[in-house]
């Protein structure tokens, strides 16, 4: 009846919306039991000062695993948690993890050479009234420093929330956290937010990094924003870095900071800590010596 009917290339179609759905739905789901369980994981990727080689910074990357679907994206499941809006507690959740590594281990341990961390924010939780006054109340919970601190935003927050990202970042700029426009080059974030809002530093997404090497256009794209960014006197970090000639050749560009495989993926705190302990004293050792 299906073949006499022609009706089969939509049922195929139907399979494949309800397997997608299906995915969605347990990936939601398990979210939300890892929100309920304060189970989500924060990995640390390390990020490095061109300049002396070191571990100046680290970005904060949630991790979901689920006992049966594995290992879950956060790209797959942070646009489900904007949907449903548990984002919110998402980050939230992350900030406190973050703040207490912080405090117990770089902290209390002397900074081990790191200046600040790095935490992505969502812009559904900018549009929340309470937004700054959650942050702020998790710092002094944790005696954290606000230089400690830089926020990771896209521009789709100010594009979609002005007036709420305007007020938030004044209220937390003037307590001393900074802002990092994230994604920069996606056609997410661009120019224009650096002019008018107060960003401390430029993450140049991995899209536009990878161009750079591969076609003639990515080139010219990546030395012009360089440039205009450089202009407004304003730091910027390249991610997605993956080998030593892509690092050679940012740094000739005078990117200031590199983030990327090519010296670390995320990793646990301890992976990390061991990481940042042998890359940071392996140079004081060299200076020592020298
Ligand atoms: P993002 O903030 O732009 O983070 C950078 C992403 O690039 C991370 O992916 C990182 O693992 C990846 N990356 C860094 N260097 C390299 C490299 O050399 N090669 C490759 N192939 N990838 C590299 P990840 O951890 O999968 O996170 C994806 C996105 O999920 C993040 O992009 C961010 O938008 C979002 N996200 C992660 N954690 C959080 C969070 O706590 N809250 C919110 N709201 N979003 C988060
Ligand atoms: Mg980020
Ligand atoms: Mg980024
Ligand atoms: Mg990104």
């Amino acid at each position: 009846i299906i073949r006499e009917t022609g009706l089969q290339p939509f049922l195929k179609a139907d399979k494949e919306i309800i397997l997608r759905y299906q995915r969605k739905h347990a990936v939601e789901q398990a979210l939300l039991m890892a929100l309920e369980n304060e189970s989500l994981e924060v990995y640390y990727q390390p990020v490095v000062d061109m300049q002396t080689e070191r571990v100046i910074s680290m970005e904060a990357l949630v991790r979901l695993r689920d006992e049966k679907l594995g290992f879950i994206p956060p790209d797959e499941f942070v646009s489900i948690a904007e949907k449903n809006g548990s984002v919110v507690m998402l980050d939230e959740q992350v900030f406190e993890k973050v703040c207490r590594f912080l405090r117990e281990q770089i902290l209390n341990n002397h900074g081990l050479g790191i200046k600040d961390v790095h935490v992505n924010i969502s812009v559904i939780f900018f549009m929340q009234n309470d937004m700054s006054k959650k942050i702020l109340d998790i710092m002094e919970r944790y005696g954290i420093p606000a230089e400690y601190i830089t926020l990771e935003v896209t521009e789709r927050a100010a594009a979609t929330a002005p007036e709420m990202m305007e007020k938030h970042m004044e209220t937390l700029a003037a307590e001393g956290i900074s802002f990092a426009l994230d994604d920069y080059g996606t056609g997410n974030s661009n120019c224009s937010y650096l002019i008018n809002y107060p960003f401390d530093k430029v993450k140049f997404d991995k899209t536009m990094v990878w161009s750079y090497f591969t076609s003639k256009t990515g080139k010219i794209i990546l030395d012009n924003e360089v440039n205009t960014i450089h202009e407004l006197h304003i730091p910027i970090i390249a991610e997605g870095v993956e080998t030593k000639e892509q690092m050679e050749r940012l740094k000739r560009l005078k990117v200031e900071y590199i983030q990327g495989y090519y010296y670390a993926k995320p990793m646990p705190q301890k992976e990390f800590l061991e990481f940042v302990r042998e890359k940071n004293q392996l140079h004081e050792r060299n200076e020592e010596t020298e």
